[in-house]
């Protein structure tokens, strides 16, 4: 498209504000009802979109874009609640506050769940009153088309959600425009610095959910069989390029062996293939590059001592299930985020030094901790630097739950009711 058109489209939006702002509440729900069921019906051909851009096996995109189905049903049911404004007792004869939306957004989403990231931005921003306008990642073109078409055949009314088919240096012109009010971005460190700093020269807001590195803890008292299990999910799914996926596996000394052999066992049981093969569980990475950065990281790694104790080879956009031992703290595979199926391994003494560990990375997105003592980690949580602490099972996002990090993954939440207030005025009212 050529970029000329953007600003109409962004006046399209603002235009389309004024009226969805003043939609009633229960009419904005009934659209999401009907999006939804357009959604689910053409789960399959989305799902295979997903698959031939982005290379996640076909069954995870089947999964991703019911989850979507999910978010919309969770925001249908809980909205209302979260909009209605909240009385709060002063001197006054009344004093509250109101929900208002606050205009037109601009949405900047990553490729790695090309449906469900721009899903939890969209539907809580539009339930809550705002339009929204979406500059998707650029090898997913047809899916970034499919989510406006989408929208527009389940009846949202013109300039409520729009693609916009732009690259990443016209980012800089659509948060400039008047229109705009605030920006969501997805994705890298380096595009959140950019994004935020464009938002900030304009005075306008901006949530980041960035990258992270999180580290997946294995104490001794741990289930074992359900910790590798869990570890295999938190580090393959989606072979690797997930923001929250566990990248830093820290297990307890005692039982580092014997966790380690279970876990090459379990990645050797891991069927690469296809990803429209229903039964491929890892597909190849969305790009060539991406993968050749992985193996750079795992390189540059190994040059500095640590060992391949399984896996290790690409082969073009495919990289195999890895383990990697004998980690440093300064190795690419620990400081770095590492987005593919590379797991590196590092022992620890005890839960102090696990925790020093694991906050011994300048991202902060969540941790998981597999332990029997719950109530012994259950007074260390304000220990960890982190947006999310799971314990006994793998950091994943639910749409019941606030999602984000803090440190350099970023700032804001998405989801939840923390989510739906990011992107409205929380405007004061005192009656005297
Ligand atoms: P990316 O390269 O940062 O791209 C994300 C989006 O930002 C794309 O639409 C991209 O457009 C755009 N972009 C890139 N540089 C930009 C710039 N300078 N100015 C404006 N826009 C810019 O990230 P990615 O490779 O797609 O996704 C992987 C990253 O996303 C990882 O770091 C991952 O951890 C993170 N992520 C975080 C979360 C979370 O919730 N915290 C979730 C998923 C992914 P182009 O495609 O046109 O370059």
């Amino acid at each position: 498209m050529a970029t000329n058109n953007i600003p109409k489209k962004i006046n399209t939006a603002a235009v389309a504000f004024q009226t969805w702002k003043k939609t009633a509440l229960t009419e904005r729900i009934r659209h999401i009802e009907n999006l939804k069921v357009k959604l689910l019906e053409n789960k399959q051909e989305y799902a295979e979109w997903i698959s031939k851009e982005m290379g996640k096996p076909i069954t995870q995109s089947i999964a991703e874009v019911e989850k979507c189905g999910l978010l919309c049903d969770y925001y249908i049911h809980n909205a209302p609640a979260f909009l209605q404004g909240r009385t709060i007792a002063t001197e006054a004869a009344e004093s509250y506050v109101t929900y208002d939306p606050l205009g037109v957004l601009l949405g900047v989403m990553p490729w790695n769940f090309p449906f469900w990231q721009v899903f939890r931005f969209a539907i809580p921003s539009i339930v809550a009153g705002n339009t929204v306008v979406v500059k998707h990642a650029s090898n997913v073109p047809e899916t970034a088309q499919i989510i406006e078409t989408l929208c527009r055949n389940s009846g949202l009314p013109e300039g409520i959600y729009q693609n916009l088919p732009i690259s990443s240096k016209a980012v800089a012109d659509v948060i400039a425009n008047p229109h705009i009010k605030a920006v969501s971005l997805t994705g890298s460190e380096n595009a959140g610095i950019a994004v935020a700093t464009e938002a900030a020269k304009h005075l306008k807001k901006s949530v980041l959910e960035l990258g992270g590195s999180n580290a997946f803890i294995v104490c001794e008292d741990a289930d074992l069989e359900k910790a590798v299990s869990t570890a295999v999910n938190a580090r393959m799914q989606n072979a690797g390029q997930s923001c929250i996926a566990g990248k830093r596996f820290l297990i307890q000394e005692s039982i580092f062996d014997s966790f380690l052999e279970k876990y090459k066992a379990a990645f050797g049981q891991l069927k690469m293939g296809d990803p429209m093969d229903p039964t491929t569980q890892i597909g190849p990475m969305a790009r060539v590059d991406l993968a050749q950065e992985v193996e750079n990281q795992v390189q540059q790694s190994v040059a500095m001592g640590a060992t391949i104790a399984f896996g290790g080879t690409r082969n073009e956009a495919y990289f195999d299930p890895t383990i990697i031992t004998n980690v440093t703290k300064e190795m690419p595979v620990f400081n770095e985020e590492v987005f593919g199926p590379v797991a590196a391994l590092v022992a620890f003494k005890n839960l102090d030094e696990a925790i020093a560990i694991s906050n011994n990375s300048r991202f902060g997105l969540g941790v998981s901790v597999f332990t029997q003592n719950i109530e012994g980690i259950k007074t260390r949580i304000s220990d960890f630097e982190e947006g999310a602490v799971f314990i006994n099972e793998m950091v994943k996002s639910d749409p019941r739950l606030p999602f984000g990090g803090i440190k350099k993954s970023g700032y804001g939440r998405e989801l939840s009711e923390e989510g739906i207030h990011e992107f409205v005025n929380i405007k004061t009212v005192l009656i005297q």
